[in-house]
């Protein structure tokens, strides 16, 4: 079974439940509306050595700040501000001491960074390799709450920043280059926090992702979700320094975000994003009345059949 094939599995086997208020699994978080026009959002992930990580090639602390910025990336793909996280580690024994200090130092340097509270968590023995579990609870007005569902056909497709140096420096690490700048970019990824809130308080901004299993793989999240199709225009898409506009397409990691905004609105959101960051949002498509993913390069179709990651 797939990755995707197993959660919908989940959700099958729970939705006789009670929701106790919680909309339901399949966004970047679970939302939890707790009245005064405000609303909880709640995520969780993992990493797990020699799967999300190898000990040879990230330090310790690299690992405590990689481990929460992931987590702040998926606040940030709500429109909602980071508050608090619970930490859960499973530790060998030769990853206790020093190790263990070294990446709570790099989690409290992020957090810091973010101004999240470390409000709990757990500690046990691991029998083999670490494990790391984050969970980030954020808050948001209801209104400026983005989710993966709400992309509309003519939307313009952005992504807030260049993609692809995460896959490039994963493909350092894995050729023994760990001292390359997108090896430090696949280590040291910047959850883009202060963009999040600033999209999610724009109505022009339909739907809204990050991007964490490539391109190709996320934005068939939002196409999935909306009951949508979308026509990227290959020669658009950003690549990094470092990769190709394939790996920029399908690799994943780049925890950047990927939204969808009403076209006649898009080209003063682009301006306005542009003033307050300095930097630009990138129109890589646009969403179709369809449901395919149609790959195009200057105007004409291609056949591509480009997908992201599954990693399980
Ligand atoms: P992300 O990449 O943003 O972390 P995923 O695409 O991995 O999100 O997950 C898709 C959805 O499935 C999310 O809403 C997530 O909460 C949910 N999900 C994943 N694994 C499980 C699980 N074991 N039990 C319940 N929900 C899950
Ligand atoms: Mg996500």
């Amino acid at each position: 079974m797939t990755e995707f094939g197993f959660i919908d599995r989940i959700k099958d086997l729970f939705a006789t439940l009670p929701d106790n208020g919680f909309e339901g699994i399949g966004d970047d978080c679970a939302v939890l509306p707790v009245g005064g026009g405000e609303s909880l959002v709640f995520t969780t992930d993992m990493l797990a050595e020699g799967v999300h990580f190898l000990r040879t090639a990230t330090s310790a602390r690299g690992l405590g700040r990689k481990s929460l910025a992931v987590n702040l990336s998926d606040v940030a793909s709500m429109g909602a501000r980071p508050i608090a996280t619970l930490l859960s580690l499973s530790l060998p024994d030769d990853a206790t001491g020093a190790w263990a200090e070294e990446f709570m130092q790099g989690y409290r340097e992020l957090s810091q960074e973010f101004g999240v509270t470390l409000a709990g968590g757990d500690t046990t023995r691991s029998a083999a390799g670490i494990t790391i579990n984050v969970t980030a609870i954020g808050r948001a007005a209801d209104t400026h709450i983005k989710r993966r569902s709400g992309a509309r056909p003519g939307d313009v497709i952005f992504t807030a920043g260049a993609l692809g140096a995460s896959g490039a420096g994963l493909r350092d690490i894995l050729a023994g280059r760990y001292d390359t700048p997108a090896a430090a970019i696949h280590r040291n990824p910047r959850p883009q926090v202060a963009e999040g809130l600033w999209l999610g308080r724009r109505h022009e901004v339909h739907a809204m992702m990050d991007i964490s299993d490539g391109l190709a793989s996320d934005i068939r999240h939002i196409m999935e979700r909306s009951g949508v199709g979308a026509a990227i225009d290959t020669e658009r898409i950003p690549a990094a320094a470092d990769a190709d506009i394939r790996t920029a397409a399908c690799a994943g990691e780049d925890y950047v975000l990927l939204l969808t905004a009403e076209c006649a609105d898009a080209e003063r959101l682009a301006a306005d994003f542009l003033a307050r960051f300095g930097a630009p949002l990138h129109p890589v498509g646009r969403i179709t009345d369809g449901r395919e993913l149609e790959w195009f390069e200057n105007g004409t179709l291609r056949p591509l059949d480009w997908h992201g990651f599954t990693h399980y």
